[in-house]
Order: structure tokens, then C-alpha cells, then sequence
């Protein structure tokens, strides 16, 4: 079996072929491991391998993983649906949310946020492909959304996010990436100054990656099928 080190190895290598072939600059995309519904022990061996920032979508589960890991120095992004209920653990223990998509949350995690950590970093999630059941806020109140961020004490807006519907071939996946890219260079023409730009995950980093991820989060690519 194929283990964890030389999974996060081979998918570093897709990122560089997909920059490369993209015509950007080498350091320009982030790998976000995604270890949620897997076992601590792998996390453990992608951070001796070097990997820093690891994303979990389950709170509870995150804090008994952070608790295990305290040893070691990472980054722990939340990028699961987030409850008003569970804000105050996400402003506590995360360094990064990636999925705000409505003002309530915007400040409730400043409000929440510790005194003496620096501010959160915060992707406002995009609900790009309109889809009923799916979080996320609508194209037309990013920019409010945006506003609410940037003004809240506790919080550092840095960048979109969007999870797409799954599509059969590499053209279908960047349509929806390329409407999320549209949107944050409206964005940054409006002043906003985003440097994130949060889509990719293993079905279709290359994809996010020609059209512009800065920072693509992938799970089975990298520790193998999740625990159910
Ligand atoms: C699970 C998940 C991922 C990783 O998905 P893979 O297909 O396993 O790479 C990325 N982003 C979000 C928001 C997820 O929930």
C-alpha cells in the first residue's frame, strides 16, 4: 500500500505540473491537507513529511485531533458547514474558516475571536452553481458579505471559496472556477485586497489551478479513502 508520504509527494507534484503548465509562478498555489474522518496517525505522518496546513469540516472531531497534535507547529483551517452554535469553538481553536456566508457568523467569530490571538483569517464560501441544498452565499451579496469582514476588529478577510458541483471533464470543472475568479477580481477591483482564492480539491485541482486557486484542499488524493 501506498502510504501517506508518497501520496502528499506525488499530489505536490500534480500542483507544480498544473502551475507550470498554467504559466504561474512556482510558490503561487497552498496545499490544504483535508484529514477529516481520518485517522490522527496519518495527519501525523503528512506533518513529519513537511505538510503544515490541515482542514477538518467537524468541530468536535477537530479539537480531539488538535489536542493529539499539539506537538506540532500547524495551520488548522475550518472548512466545514458552520452552525451559529459552533462559532465560539471555530474563533477559539482555528487559525483559518473558510465557509462564512452570512453576516451572523461574521459577527459572531469577531465577537468570539480570543483577545490574544491574532485575527482569524476568513474565506467567505460562494454558493457558485446556486444549488439549493448547498451552503454558501449568493454571487450578489459577496461584495456586503466582504464589507462586513474587512470592518470586523477580530477577523482578516482574505479571500472566496466554493465547493462545485462534481463535472465530468477538466472544461465543465473550470466553469464554475472561472465565475469564482470573476468574482474576486471584481473584488480586488472594488479594493478589497484578497490574495485567497480557495477552490481545487483532488477530482479537480488542475482545473482550479489553470484558473487561478490559490490554494487547492485535498484529502483522498493524499491519506486514501475517508473512514465512514
Ligand atoms: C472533503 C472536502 C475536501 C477534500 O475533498 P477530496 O475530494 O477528498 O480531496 C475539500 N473541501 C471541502 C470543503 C471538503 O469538505
Amino acid at each position: 500500500m501506498i502510504g501517506v508520504t508518497e501520496q502528499l509527494r506525488s499530489t505536490r507534484e500534480r500542483i507544480r505540473r498544473a502551475i507550470r503548465s498554467a504559466g504561474r509562478a512556482d510558490d503561487s498555489v497552498r496545499l490544504l491537507a483535508v484529514g477529516k474522518r481520518q485517522p490522527v496517525g496519518k495527519i501525523r505522518e503528512a506533518a513529519a513529511a513537511g505538510q503544515r496546513d490541515f482542514g477538518e469540516n467537524i468541530v468536535t472531531e477537530a479539537l480531539e485531533k488538535q489536542a493529539a497534535l499539539a506537538d506540532a507547529d500547524l495551520v488548522w483551517h475550518f472548512i466545514g458547514t458552520l452552525q451559529s452554535n459552533k462559532t465560539r469553538d471555530v474563533a477559539a481553536a482555528f487559525d483559518w474558516v473558510h465557509t462564512v456566508d452570512r453576516l451572523k457568523l461574521v459577527r459572531r467569530l469577531s465577537g468570539q475571536r480570543p483577545p490574544d490571538a491574532p485575527p482569524l483569517n476568513v474565506c467567505i464560501q460562494i454558493n457558485i452553481d446556486a444549488e439549493a441544498t448547498k451552503s454558501g452565499a449568493t454571487p450578489a451579496s459577496a461584495r456586503e458579505l466582504a464589507q462586513a469582514v474587512a470592518d470586523a476588529p477580530r477577523l482578516a478577510l482574505r479571500g472566496l471559496m466554493c465547493l462545485p458541483r462534481p463535472q465530468p471533464t477538466v472544461a465543465e470543472q473550470r466553469v464554475p472556477f472561472r465565475r469564482l475568479r470573476e468574482l474576486f477580481d471584481e473584488l480586488n477591483g472594488a479594493g478589497f485586497g484578497l490574495d485567497t482564492l480557495s477552490m481545487g480539491m483532488s477530482g479537480d485541482l488542475e482545473a482550479a489551478v489553470a484558473e487561478g486557486s490559490t490554494l487547492v484542499r485535498v484529502g483522498t488524493a493524499i491519506f486514501g479513502p475517508r473512514e465512514t
